[in-house]
């Protein structure tokens, strides 16, 4: 069954049995300027490319999807490039078993592959679903028909305008710093606090050193944003950081549990 939505406020701390992972698919260098607003133009830092997957029971939550077209891989000259179902078949998760995918925005490194997901619940903000569906240029949003059939489809796909807590006790938070509709999804588990920023956060560092990321629709709103996570007891969760792949454990190849 998918899960359905809830408004309750009080649901933000998900099932202590819950297992958190993050799939690494590549690595590519990255230019400064983009993930800092004080970055230089040239310079260059290296990035990874992942996405997260919550399990809590039988159920499946990915957040974001990754891609899996070889043609965008070389385009952004990612090494290593690993695509996304075989992280999932490693973790013995069928795509068609995953019952929600959460987009947190637009561009293709987070929900290209939201076709291979045929019974998910989808989840997104509304103004990121239309700015798709208009085809609204954004950096990194490459229109893609059948992610764009899936947006389409109410039954399918679910929007939020500002904030709302899915069942299970994920809190989907529109920002609007990075895209015009990009969100966050925060949540407690065993008393800790995360926070999986999308691209609010390129890094660990935009959030620790309170430097914006570069790559911003409204600075500002994402400048507010990181200063709400700027106490060191919540665990940052980014899409490009490879710490992540350092920090926590690994259980498979490419894949780490951050709980
Ligand atoms: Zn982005």
């Amino acid at each position: 069954m998918p899960f359905s939505i809830t408004r309750a406020a009080d649901l933000n701390s998900i099932q202590d049995n819950s297992k958190l992972y993050a799939c690494f698919y590549g690595s590519s260098p990255f230019r400064e300027s983009f993930a800092f607003s004080d970055g230089k133009k040239d310079a260059s830092i290296n990035i990874a490319w992942s996405f997260y997957v919550l399990k809590t029971g039988s159920n499946v939550t990915l957040i974001d999807t990754g891609f899996s077209d070889e043609n965008l891989a070389s385009k952004w000259k990612l090494k290593d490039f690993t695509k996304p179902e075989r992280l999932l078949e490693s973790l013995s998760i069928d795509p068609v078993k995953v019952n929600r995918v959460v987009i947190t925005h637009l561009h293709f490194d987070h929900l290209n592959n939201l076709p291979l997901f045929t019974h998910a619940q989808v989840v997104i903000s509304r103004q990121d679903r239309d700015d798709y569906l208009a085809k609204k240029p954004s950096g990194g949003m490459v229109y893609n028909e059948a992610v764009a059939v899936v947006l389409r489809d109410d039954t399918r796909t679910h929007v939020v305008d500002k904030m709302e807590t899915l069942e299970g006790g994920l809190i989907f938070e529109v920002i609007g710093g990075h895209t015009r509709g990009s969100s966050v999804v925060r949540f407690s588990h065993a008393g800790t606090r995360y926070v999986l920023t999308g691209d609010e956060c390129y890094l660990c560092a935009n959030a620790r050193e309170q430097r914006a990321i570069g790559v911003a629709f409204n600075r500002q709103a994402n400048a507010a944003f990181l200063a709400s996570i700027a106490d060191l007891a919540t665990v940052i969760l980014p899409c490009h950081d490879p710490i992540i792949f350092t920090k926590f454990p690994s259980v498979k190849p490419n894949v780490v549990r951050i709980f």
